[in-house]
């Protein structure tokens, strides 16, 4: 048995769900730090949540950058970009990161999964680390998530304005093919960059491997195909409309789960 004090740590992902448990344990856990693995291909808007988080927090998130780049990890994975099932990116970026934060000393790791939802993902399985699923216990439900950012201010990260659902990379091979024509329209030079990185990923002999599946970005970036995919998520909506599943506009804003097509996610980097 150690008598080493135990911290209390809590990452973010630049979710709306992890910010909104932060906030919810800001009473409860007073010594908690709050933590958030940079892996320096974010999107402005999570950095902008994240600095407004630490004035409703009053405490300051500290950033748990890898050592090494994205760029260094993809040239020693052979070039290949990390994909579902090869999500060397998660674990070289966040949940390494996270595990040399920790340390040695006995942790409470506070994860955001809520009581109306089953996810799994990568979580660390260090033994001196306990996980705690702190919404779940207390039975809250993505409308007492909503709430809780409502009334604290901060609201729904700014990139849900424009149509992501999720936080994490830029390029993340998560995103639906909406969300690639939405990042395609609001910025450009991050859309080309995932492509540049797509380019170079096929330029030896081999499979063809693309960051969403089965399309190459410069197929999905022509315009009569870009506005063949909103027309498609359109008709989507429309039909889900009809099923009598009408969606409140936060829903269709704020999130994942209740989107076309969603692919799940890791907890590390989307909770
Ligand atoms: S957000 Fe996506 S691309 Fe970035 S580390 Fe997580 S799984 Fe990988």
């Amino acid at each position: 048995m150690t008598d080493q004090p135990i911290r209390h740590i809590l990452s973010l992902s630049g979710g709306k769900d992890s910010a909104a448990l932060a906030i919810y344990m800001r009473d409860r856990v007073l010594d908690m730090e709050y933590i958030f693995h940079d892996t320096d291909k974010e999107l402005p808007e999570t950095y902008d949540y994240l600095s407004r988080l630490e004035a409703v927090l009053g405490k300051r998130i500290t950033k748990t950058t890898a050592d090494q780049s994205f760029d260094h990890w993809l040239t020693v994975f052979g070039g290949m970009i990390p994909s579902n099932h090869r999500r060397w990116c998660t674990k070289m970026l966040k949940l390494k990161p996270f595990e040399k934060y920790v340390g040695e000393s006995p942790v409470i790791n506070y994860v955001a999964i809520r009581a109306d939802e089953k996810r799994e993902g990568y979580i660390s399985h260090k033994p001196n680390i306990t996980t705690v699923y702190p919404f779940r216990d207390d039975g809250l439900v993505k409308a007492d998530i909503l709430r809780i950012l409502e009334e604290s201010g901060i609201g729904l990260p700014r990139y849900t304005e424009w149509g992501r659902t999720r936080s994490g990379c830029f390029f993340c091979f998560y995103q639906q093919k909406i969300e690639w024509v939405r990042l395609k329209e609001k910025y450009p030079d991050k859309f080309e960059e995932a492509k540049t990185y797509e380019y170079a990923t096929n330029k030896g002999e081999g499979d063809p491997f693309y960051w969403c599946g089965d399309e190459p970005l410069v197929e999905l970036e022509r315009p009569e195909r870009m506005e063949e995919i909103k027309q498609k998520w359109l008709e989507r909506e429309e039909k889900r409309k009809k099923n009598g599943k009408k969606r409140k506009l936060i829903n269709i804003l704020g999130d994942g789960d209740e989107d076309e097509g969603d692919t799940g996610g890791c907890l590390i980097c989307q909770l």
